[in-house]
């Protein structure tokens, strides 16, 4: 039974579809536990139905068609308890209710077993047996470990995506998902799939405008890699035995199988483009050898899949992808990365849609800081089917409309022009002071990484800028950068905002600010080697970025300098002697400069307990609530599967805040926060309320935060805090601060329209 039960999950995870999958399933569990029918039923959340989509044994008519509404018949019942039912006779049960379609009257023995992933049903999987039968616990466990395999299998397998779209297919109209985070902000627009250029299971489906065309460059590709390989082969010729020379051959023969050209045209000839053809037939390649069942041939796999490669290199440079981006242009891929946004014209970028990563992660930050609404963490995004599609993007829900209803369009676009029109409002608070109802000044700044962030800064009101994340500018670099050429960027910045404080951050790279030309590699980069802790092992690199800035402020002197990730105070002194080495370098070399105000980011829980001694070595302390959160929760703020688990307004993020606050208070030295809570208007009055000095956002937030403090008194704040402290779970905070809001008549802020 284990073997079986092995060979299964591994059947299931090859398998090219969610239909195949299940079809596997049902065929493999009716042969092992000899019954007449095992079927799988599916959730489909929308209808809220269980819908069955595979069965062996029940009339194969039914497929798709038999929908029970939840609740409904043993499915539901199954579905409900969350746990196995096994009869003995199964319309003895109360909840039995007999269905037609499936000719089950002649069933009597049932087991239902749930298939559950986060906490959530996905479905039933069910055996019948014609005689009466109650199954035996092997049997019951046996059919209970398939069934939790198959709920990773259906993630892991790339294959959930085609649970929505076969059960919306079904019902022809577009569909709705639910993504773990949103950034706010309502976006109507065409998808755009980005996917990374060699990597072939991500290439989307595309149309292709002229069959010959596509079919000659196919060709050509082919033929060009098998040049290669003779050339690879007889270079080959005098260090490799003979017999090992004969794989090369080997390959090229399968390159010039008939399978493998003659399917892929056939594909190109039914209208989809070469790449995304290829794919399809490598990956039914793939998955025939790697059913063999002797060893030398199952390995020859991956083979295939590197001639796949092979050839999609070729195509893409016959026919570089130069992309076309529609005027409403919605990001779309498996995991969007900065320099994919970044390749998008800003005036057609309109949304992001991620399905992997978090509100956290920096692709999300910078969507934000652009203003852009984006959803991210959507396991089942079936995103190689989405290219082209029309869609809405709902960042203040979290969920993303496919091929939107003309009315849930048209709702949109009303939430659009209520926005644009508040933002226009808005527009009136940029002379007017940041202070609450009574006159307290809160300063607020912006957060800053692209040059292209400084207009959009000095548009939006900025006091000054509470974070220049340095490291952007070597992200979208293809070498570090050298000293003169950080300094005329740090220059740029320092200028734009002078006399008002610009607050530089040191290098803050590692965890998934990963640096091409600097590759580290770990099995856990977030406890890794990050921030402060790279630049005190990489003096030169450290120091090169130092001086930069340090020369950059030359006769502005509105500098300050910030160190990431500390989370000793020996870091501390170390990064204190190197800068302070650096300064007195440029002195030596006749540089007339001030030396900068310091200080450190408060983003590790150490770090929070050692405020006192860390202020007597640092001028101010500025709160990196994103890593903070992460570290605090333990959870990793890229991973979508914990998504909704990461939450600034946890209670114990609050408090660790709050005591920081106090902390550098009481021994002078002033606290800002410049990690995203700062722009959400409601945890901004939190922080407010805890006494905070400055806060620090993208640009996109701060009118938004301006609005909130000045509609609110400082006892007013302090009294939303006490009320809060009460709380033990973040989504109490949440709806407390929402309805505070929206009493206040600035329920714009947290939802979409006014
Ligand atoms: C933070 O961690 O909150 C922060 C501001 O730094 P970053 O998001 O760049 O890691
Ligand atoms: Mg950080």
């Amino acid at each position: 039974m284990l073997d079986i039960l092995r060979r299964t999950i591994q059947e299931v995870n090859r398998a090219p579809d969610l239909p195949r999958a299940l079809s596997i399933i049902v065929t493999r569990v009716k042969q092992a536990m000899v019954v007449d029918v095992c079927s799988a039923y599916l959730v489909d959340a929308e209808h809220r139905q269980y819908v069955l989509m595979a069965t062996d044994g029940y009339n194969v008519d039914a497929i798709g068609a038999v929908r029970l509404d939840f609740g409904q018949g043993l499915v539901g019942e199954v579905a409900r308890r969350e746990e196995p039912l096994n009869l003995e006779n199964a319309s003895d049960h109360p909840a039995y209710v007999f269905s037609r379609e499936t000719g089950e009257e002649t069933f009597h023995g049932f087991l239902g077993v749930p298939v559950v992933q986060h906490r959530q049903v996905l479905g039933v999987l069910v055996v019948r047996h014609r005689e009466r039968r109650r199954f035996a616990e092997p049997e019951v466990t046996f059919l209970f470990t398939l069934a939790a395999q198959l709920a990773g299998a259906i993630s892991h397998a790339g294959a959930s995506g085609e649970m929505n779209r076969l059960l919306q297919e079904a019902s022809e109209s577009g569909y709705a998902l639910k993504a773990r985070s949103g950034t706010p902000g309502a976006a109507v627009g065409r998808a755009h799939v980005v996917y990374p250029l060699a990597d072939l299971e991500a290439i989307p489906d595309r149309t292709v405008d002229d069959i010959e065309v596509e079919v000659a460059e196919f060709r050509a590709a082919v033929a060009g890699v098998e040049r290669d390989m003779r050339m690879m082969s007889a270079r080959m010729v005098d260090s490799l035995a003979v017999e090992d020379i004969a794989l090369f051959d080997a390959l090229i023969l399968m390159l010039r199988s008939e399978n493998l050209v003659d399917g892929t045209i056939e594909r190109i000839r039914a209208g989809n483009w070469a790449p995304g053809s290829l794919r399809d037939t490598i990956r039914e390649h793939v998955k025939a050898f790697e059913d063999m069942d002797d060893p030398y041939l199952r390995e020859r796999a991956s083979d295939i899949r590197d001639l796949g490669r092979r050839i999609l290199e070729r195509l893409h440079s016959i026919h570089p992808v130069v992309p076309d981006y529609h005027a409403d242009t919605i990001l779309v891929g498996e995991e969007v990365s900065a320099s994919q946004l970044a390749e998008v014209p800003v005036d057609r970028l309109k949304g992001v849609v991620s399905a992997r990563g978090s509100s956290a992660s920096h692709v999300a930050i910078i969507a934000r800081a652009l203003g852009i609404p984006a959803v991210m963490g959507i396991d089942d995004l079936p995103v190689s089917r989405l290219e082209g599609q029309d869609m809405v993007v709902d960042g203040y829900q979290a969920r993303l409309f496919v091929r939107p209803s003309p009315d849930v369009r048209k709702e949109f676009q009303r939430l659009q022009r209520e926005e644009s029109e508040l933002s226009r409002e808005l527009q009136s608070l940029i002379e007017l002071p940041s202070e609450t109802l009574d006159g307290v000044h809160i300063a607020l700044f912006a957060n800053t990484g692209l040059l292209t962030d400084i207009t959009p800064s000095l548009r939006s009101g900025a006091e000054g800028v509470g974070l220049y994340r340095t490291e952007v500018p070597f992200l979208i670099r293809d070498r570090f950068p050298g000293e003169e050429e950080q300094r005329r960027t740090y220059r740029q910045v320092l200028e734009a905002f002078a006399p008002a404080p610009v607050t530089v951050r040191t290098l803050d790279i590692g965890g998934d600010k990963m640096l091409p030309y600097f590759p580290v590699v770990e099995d856990n980069p977030f406890l890794g080697w990050r921030g402060i802790r790279i630049a005190l092992d990489h003096p030169e690199i450290f120091l090169t970025q130092l001086r930069a800035i340090l020369r950059a402020n030359a006769g502005l002197n509105n500098l300050q300098l910030l160190l990431p990730m500390v989370s000793s105070v020996g870091e501390i002194d170390a990064a204190l002697g190197l800068i302070r080495r650096a300064h007195e370098e440029l002195l030596e070399e006749g540089e007339d400069l001030q030396y900068p105000r310091v200080g450190v980011m408060i983003e590790v829980p150490s770090a929070v307990y050692q405020v006192p001694a860390m202020a007597k070595r640092v001028d101010f302390f500025s709160i990196g609530s994103n890593d903070l959160t992460q570290y605090l929760l333990a959870v990793d703020r890229n991973n979508g599967q914990v998504a909704d688990m990461f939450d600034a307004l946890h209670p114990a993020v609050l408090r660790a805040i709050r005591q920081v606050i106090d902390e550098a208070h009481a021994v002078d030295r002033p606290v800002s926060v410049c990690g995203e809570m700062a722009g959400d208007p409601g945890a901004a009055l939190l922080l407010i309320g805890m006494g905070v000095d400055s806060l620090s956002m993208s640009a996109a937030s701060l009118l938004r935060v301006k609005w909130a403090l000045r509609s609110f008194s400082t006892a007013q704040l302090r009294a939303l805090l006490e009320e809060v402290r009460e709380f033990e779970d973040p989504g109490a905070v949440r709806a407390l601060l929402h309805s505070t809001l929206e009493q206040a008549g600035l329920g714009g802020l947290v939802r979409a329209g006014r």
